[in-house]
């Protein structure tokens, strides 16, 4: 009973076979993911002296620990899985017990375990469901927890997502899903499964999204130190519009009225003068002549033949994921406040200036927003919305404002990159290669690939940047029917 021994981070090897993976999945791993990998050997032998040598070893242990943790996380799921038949075996049921039968025998199992782990009974039901379908549909998830390739942050959105999804759709999900969890954070994972979900679900996105929307609610739950969260379940552009306006209230300050409070602290005041006098309290009065003018901004990604009703595959809801065709069209009909990104397969956006201006431009940023759609450093989820655009290269140092040069870092790892040993360097297809300061190298990929229009031979997109003459195409995530889908059915 040893830990299946995965690694965490890839050799060169499992890198050629990344790429290979790339080639069969085409734009779907170009989501928020990185690829791992320890810099060439004799780089490393070169380097490999003292304090250097050391930090290395600390590392491939703290790997190596992390590994053993998500073994034992698994063994805990199969071991519970275990005891709770045995418990129903003391509790009497059998084959012909009735459904109540057995819903006492898992209330008293869920009591047991409870009070052996010292945790809440809630934590342990959840315990204990989860371990059944880890066991059970799930036990792909399982076995990658097992090998070390996923957290159980990973494992939970796995759960969660897939819970009200027909078997077979679940099953796809969970094959698709896992093929390249390992290069993703639970977050990116999170994301990741959401928009399989979408994709692969029977029930039309529209479908869903009504039935749903008749659950919305306000809910009030008590926190300790008299505090308590009051949520809204609701639709998810209008929650992101929500949550939009509120930071761009708190956001504005005025510089007369100097205020102790964190962004996060007025956003919350603000959301409260609001719900409950509609109007702002009076140590905010500075902010209320700007709550009529700041209206919420969201941004919407819509696939063009979708916005043109040709087609019904999702858009994309920045801060969200997923939504509906018909909910996208609307927003972009209808909403001022909505920034429609539209890249239209023949005229195509112009992607590359040359260096005599520095001040980037406005459809040039917009195109990169959209590539990266998160600060670019592994694992960051910060949205490129809040982020910088870095030069790559330094203007100073004959960097171009361009595509190729540029890339979102937000404010902190923008200043990470500045003052500390990480260096960044721009691979084709807008991957940007990442060294550490102990020569760890790690890929982050664009979260939206810009790929030419597939031609009817199937070409492979050319590994170079788009350039503003070849006509480019916001490929959607949600592609209906995407080949490799075909191949992936075929082959189970
Ligand atoms: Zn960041």
């Amino acid at each position: 009973m040893t830990p299946m021994a995965t690694p965490l981070l890839e050799s060169a090897a499992d890198v050629s076979e990344r790429a290979l993976i790339d080639e069969v999945f085409v734009g779907e791993v170009f989501d928020e993911v990185f690829v791992t990998a320890w810099a060439d050997e004799a780089t490393m032998a070169g380097a490999a002296a003292g304090v250097e040598a050391a930090l290395a070893a600390d590392l491939a242990l703290l790997e190596s620990l992390e590994r053993t943790i998500r073994w034992a996380q698994a063994e805990q799921y199969r071991v519970i899985e275990a005891a709770r038949v045995r418990h129903a075996q003391i509790e009497g049921v059998t084959e012909v017990s009735s459904p109540a039968q057995r819903e006492f025998a898992t209330r008293s199992f869920v009591a047991e375990i409870a009070t052996t782990l010292v945790v809440p009974e809630a934590a342990a039901g959840r315990f204990v469901a989860d371990a059944g379908r880890l066991t059970g549909a799930r036990a792909a998830t399982l076995e990658a927890l097992a090998a070390g390739a996923v957290s159980v942050g990973h494992v939970r959105s796995m759960l969660e997502i897939t819970q009200t999804m027909p078997a077979d759709a679940a099953g796809d999900l969970e094959r698709l899903a896992l093929a390249d969890a390992a290069m993703r954070t639970s977050a990116a994972f999170r994301g990741r499964v959401h928009r399989l979900r979408e994709r692969l679900h029977p029930a039309s996105l529209s479908e869903r999204r009504a039935r749903a929307a008749e659950d919305r609610r306000v809910a009030l739950d008590s926190a300790p130190d008299g505090m308590a969260w009051l949520s809204l379940f609701l639709q998810a552009e209008r929650a992101v519009a929500i949550v939009e306006r509120l930071d761009a209230l708190a956001a504005a300050s005025d510089p007369d009225r100097p205020d102790c409070r964190t962004r996060a602290q007025r956003a919350a005041d603000v959301a409260g003068d609001l719900l409950l006098a509609g109007t702002l309290d009076a140590a905010d009065h500075h902010l209320a002549a700007a709550t009529g003018r700041v209206a919420a901004q969201i941004v919407v990604t819509v696939p063009v033949l979708s916005l043109l009703g040709v087609t019904d595959e999702p858009a994309e809801l920045d801060g969200y994921g997923p939504i509906d065709a018909e909910t996208a069209r609307r927003l972009a009909a209808h909403a001022p406040s909505v920034q429609r990104l539209l890249v239209h397969p023949e005229t195509g956006a112009a992607l590359s200036y040359s260096r005599t201006r520095y001040r980037v431009a406005a459809d040039l940023a917009g195109y990169l927003r959209v590539r990266d759609g998160r600060c670019r450093f592994p694992g960051c989820a910060r949205r490129a919305r809040h982020a910088d655009l870095d030069h790559i290269v330094a203007w100073a140092q004959g960097g171009s404002t361009s595509a190729e040069n540029l890339a979102h870092l937000c404010r902190a790892h923008h200043r990470l990159k500045h003052e500390s040993g990480w260096r960044m360097a721009h691979e084709p297809d807008g991957v940007i290669r990442w060294t550490s300061p102990v020569g760890h190298v790690l890929r982050t990929l664009p979260e939206r690939p810009f790929l030419p229009v597939p031609g009817p031979t199937g070409s492979r997109p050319p590994s170079t940047p788009p350039n503003p003459q070849a006509p480019t195409f916001l490929r959607p995530d949600a592609d209906p029917d995407p080949p490799w889908l075909h191949a992936a059915s075929a082959a189970a």
